[in-house]
């Protein structure tokens, strides 16, 4: 918690965000951890079943996003989340969140999506303030690739994003050119005006809708690629098991830390609509 808390101050959260140890004694041991984005029944059972080859449960979760971010007056086993919250209990597992202070840190969200595509340069696409080191954080990340098209860069966002069932969506002219690019991991509706001020090119995020994004690519740059939730914010999660392993061996404590292979996506498949209109 004091790492975590040190990476991702809980004060840089924003106020309406719940972020923190939401289940779990803080003085209890940790011998491994495993990271999720989200904390689903499904992620719950994988804890409980623990590392593979080791009979005992993991003795923390930690994840990107809140179990009870709008609060919660019963959580009883016929409830999801009452299900999760019982589980990691009975198991003596704890549960970790770290959310919009991730979002907003170097090493965190945005900064691990920035690098995945191969963003250099990067600055903040909104920031809010500066880090113990003197380093600028916020929203999202903006910064510079190697000359190329709009259709050749989706082609390589696509190939490095992790795979899941949506996919990335393309909005503008394949052929425009892109060199500047800004990002925002998860819902990035909010930032449209900002990359636009930020003179991007290109703008990747997730969950974009129809409105926003068709009245944003009406008013011009930059063209859209729209990813999905868990595919954008999930590459933070083998960031931050580097750091954690990184700080157990500086520590010379042995911590073994696993990213979850369970895709935490609402959706499970995907398919190319054909019907036609007339
Ligand atoms: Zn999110």
């Amino acid at each position: 918690m004091a790492l975590m808390e040190s990476w991702y101050p809980a004060a840089t959260a924003q106020s309406w965000d719940r972020v923190g140890l939401i289940v779990g004694d803080p003085a209890a041991p940790v011998r491994s951890i495993l990271l999720a984005l989200d904390p689903t029944e499904a992620i719950a059972r994988q804890a409980v079943a623990g590392p593979a080859g080791n009979a005992a449960p993991y003795d923390m979760v930690i994840t990107h996003h809140p179990l009870l971010l709008r609060g919660a007056s019963f959580l009883p086993t016929s409830d999801p989340k009452g299900a999760v919250v019982t589980t990691l209990i009975r198991h003596d597992i704890a549960l970790f969140n770290a959310h919009t202070n991730a979002d907003v840190a170097e090493g965190g969200v945005a900064t691990a999506l920035a690098d995945l595509i191969g963003l250099r340069d990067t600055v903040p696409l909104e920031p809010c303030g500066t880090d113990a080191k003197g380093r600028q954080i916020g929203l999202g990340r903006v910064g510079t690739v190697p000359e190329t098209t709009l259709g050749a860069f989706a082609d390589h966002v696509a190939a490095v994003l992790p795979a899941g069932p949506t996919g990335l969506l393309v909005g503008g002219d394949e052929a425009t050119s892109v060199r500047r690019v800004a990002v925002v991991g998860g819902a990035g509706d909010s930032a449209l005006d900002a990359a636009r001020q930020a003179d991007a090119d290109v703008y990747l995020t997730a969950d974009l809708r129809h409105h926003p994004a068709s009245e944003h690519l009406e008013g011009g740059r930059p063209a859209l690629l729209c990813g999905s939730h868990w595919a954008t914010e999930s590459p933070w999660l083998p960031v931050l098991a580097r750091r954690l392993r990184g700080a157990a061996a500086d520590a010379r404590v042995e911590v073994r830390v696993e990213v979850s292979t369970i895709v935490t996506e609402p959706w499970t498949s995907h398919r190319i609509t054909q019907g036609e209109l007339a």
